[in-house]
Order: C-alpha cells, then sequence, then structure tokens
C-alpha cells in the first residue's frame, strides 16, 4: 500500500499471470502459448515494415486488417474491433457494456481476469457454479442480467459449449450483451462469429495469441454488431488511439491472410494432445474432455500441487490454481510432441511407473 494510491488501486486485485522464468531454460507448458513458430510470411512482413516508417503514428483504425478480418468471416469492417491483446479487447468491453446496478454472470471456475475487470470497473458479478464434470449450467445463464462473459472452451477446463446453448443465452435476454471468448476455439471449438449478424448483444472475442503463434505481439478483436464495435471505439478513443502498433497490424494482417498455416499447426497440436491423453490415461490421470491446446487433469492418488513443485523441479513448467474445487488439478499446455514426451517419462518416475 502507497498514500499515493487512490482508493480504486488500493482496492485492486490485479491477476497473476503464468510464470515466464527466467532462472533456467523449462520446458514451458504453463501458458498455453503455440508450441510452434508463427507463419514464415508473418516474420517477412515484420522485417519488412521496421524501416522509417516508425516514426508516423500507426493507423488508428487499422483499416486494413479490419478489412481483412471481415473479408474472412463474412463481415462488414464496421463489425471489427482490434485491440492490444484480447486482455485489452475484454477490459474495454467490460468498460463498456456493464454497469454496477445489474449483475454480470460468469463461471466460478474460469478466467480469472473476469473477476478482476468487474472489480475494476466496481461490477457485482455473479457467479455461477459449472456443474460436478465442469459444464456450464446452461440454463443458470438464462436468467436475466446485465451481462454474460463465457469463454468457449472454457479456461482452464477446455471443455466446450455448444452454439444451441449460446443462442439460448443470447436469446433468454436481448437486452444485455453476452461476450464469448473464443481465445482457444481454433483448437477444436466452433465459433460462434457467423451468429454476430443475427443477435446484436452478441461479442465474440478471439486473439492471435494463440492460434497464430503470435502472443508476441498483442493482437486481438472483438467480432459484434456495428452498436456494440462503436461503443468499443468510443471507449477506446478515449484511453488511447494507437493501441496497435505498426509492427503488430502489419504482422496481424499477414496471419490473418495465411490462416491455412496456422491450421495446419493446430492440427498438429490437436494430434499432440490426444497422444498426450492416451499416455496420460495409461498413468491413471483423469482428464477433462478438451477443445483446447492444453488439458486439464488430476490424479486419484497424487496431489496435484506436490506434482506441479516436482515437475518444476525436473525442469518441467505447467500451471497450478490454488482454488477451491480444482486445486487438485493441473492445467498442462499442448508442447511439441518431444516436450510432451518429456512430460510423460518426468510423470512416469514421479509416479513410479
Ligand atoms: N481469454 C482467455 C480465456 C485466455 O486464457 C487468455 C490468455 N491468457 C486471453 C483471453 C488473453 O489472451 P491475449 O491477451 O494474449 O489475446
Amino acid at each position: 500500500m502507497s498514500k499515493y494510491w487512490n482508493e480504486r488501486v488500493q482496492r485492486l486485485e490485479p491477476y497473476v499471470p503464468g510464470e515466464q522464468p527466467k532462472d533456467k531454460k523449462y520446458v514451458k507448458l504453463n501458458t498455453n502459448e503455440n508450441p510452434y513458430p508463427p507463419s514464415p510470411k508473418v516474420i517477412r512482413a515484420i522485417k519488412e515494415a521496421a524501416d522509417d516508417r516508425l516514426r508516423l503514428y500507426p493507423d488508428p483504425e487499422a483499416e486494413q486488417l479490419r478489412a481483412a478480418l471481415a473479408d474472412h468471416y463474412h463481415l462488414s469492417p464496421a463489425h471489427v474491433f482490434i485491440g492490444n491483446g484480447s486482455d485489452e479487447v475484454l477490459a474495454f468491453s467490460f468498460m463498456s457494456f456493464f454497469s454496477p446496478e445489474k449483475p454480470v454472470m460468469f463461471a466460478d471456475i474460469t478466467y480469472s481476469f473476469y473477476k478482476v475487470y468487474a472489480d475494476l470497473c466496481a461490477l457485482r458479478p455473479e457467479i455461477i457454479p459449472l456443474d460436478e464434470a465442469f459444464r456450464i449450467p446452461v440454463q443458470d445463464f438464462c436468467r436475466p442480467g446485465g451481462g454474460v462473459v463465457i469463454p468457449n472452451p472454457n479456461a482452464p477446463t477446455g471443455r466446450g459449449i455448444t452454439t444451441e446453448s449460446i443462442r439460448k443465452i443470447l436469446e433468454a435476454d436481448p437486452d444485455r450483451v453476452v461476450i464469448i471468448d473464443e481465445a482457444y476455439v481454433n483448437f477444436g471449438g466452433t465459433s460462434v462469429v457467423p451468429l454476430v449478424k443475427e443477435y446484436p448483444n452478441l461479442l465474440v472475442v478471439q486473439t492471435l495469441s494463440k492460434f497464430c503463434a503470435l502472443a508476441g505481439i498483442r493482437v486481438g478483436f472483438a467480432f459484434g454488431s456495428p452498436e456494440l464495435i462503436d461503443g468499443l471505439n468510443r471507449l477506446k478513443n478515449s484511453i488511447n488511439s494507437y493501441t496497435i502498433d505498426r509492427l503488430a497490424l502489419t504482422g496481424a494482417r499477414a496471419a490473418v491472410e495465411d490462416l491455412s498455416y496456422s491450421r495446419h499447426m493446430a492440427e498438429r497440436v490437436i494430434t499432440t494432445r490426444e497422444q498426450a491423453e492416451r499416455s496420460l490415461r495409461e498413468l491413471g490421470f483423469q482428464i477433462i474432455p478438451s477443445e483446447s491446446n492444453f488439458i486439464f487433469i488430476t490424479h486419484p492418488d497424487y496431489e496435484a500441487e506436490q506434482l506441479f513443485n516436482q515437475l518444476k523441479q525436473k525442469g518441467i513448467l505447467v500451471r497450478y490454481f490454488h482454488q477451491p474445487r480444482i486445486s487438485n488439478y493441473l492445467r498442462v499446455t499442448i508442447g511439441t510432441d518431444n516436450e510432451m514426451n518429456q512430460l510423460i517419462a518426468a510423470m512416469k518416475k514421479l509416479l513410479n511407473h
């Protein structure tokens, strides 16, 4: 605490990102990064853009990138908003669409940044418990309220929700905004971007961080009705007009124009995930069905926290959450085949198999 902090900052409980360790080289399976490099076309485009044009501000409207995304999804650029990573898009969305008078609903086990944004905006979250198998209880999200946020697939469980269920939640109260966070949708889920023309209260948030292996350039998007996108622009232009730098804009556009590369890499991740799931089940792990580039695992005979610490000592980083209901789970990002083999070999030793 500091006497210089205002009351708002004193009250904050900031999000804690997964470790980016500097002490030694780890097999890093803790922050859901893509194990493969971005498209070579992205690297080339960024290198070519690194010249004296950097003295100029970037395009505040990100027009070319929005046009490329709109093209891909058969929308108009008026349906697209670009942010500095989807975390920024989510923060702007909480600030733009939710109010303290009515509760904003999200699950008890979900991306922990939602609670941080809700507190930052002095909102009243209504926390909806997932069922015993960590599925979204759709009926509970159909109650009227001030807004809904659901990742599809959910994090850290990896479980998806059907398009039919999302439609039900959207239709239950057309006066509130429903945010579907599709950070991981390209690893086996089904996107609801095509629904944005049908539902003016739907905002779909995506990122280049995972699918396009570009966590390092920080680009995220939102797709929604022009009125939602206008709201986000009003807010953005009241904070910082130039949220995306020139190199990121150029790289992002190259990535969107080469999505077949990312699809190919995502196929590899999915194949590796299925193989890792089989091996971990043989060791007695239980695994939540995943549509994502990570798996959520628990073992009936071994404590997750202890396994987390033992793996770290062996140079393998996974993610552990000290949180009710999931304190005996580990979230493991899918790495390369070689990285997953190292994880499984380490687990075999720890479990005396
Ligand atoms: N949503 C979810 C569910 C996530 O797990 C993450 C990554 N931590 C994000 C959004 C944010 O991703 P980024 O800011 O890199 O786009």
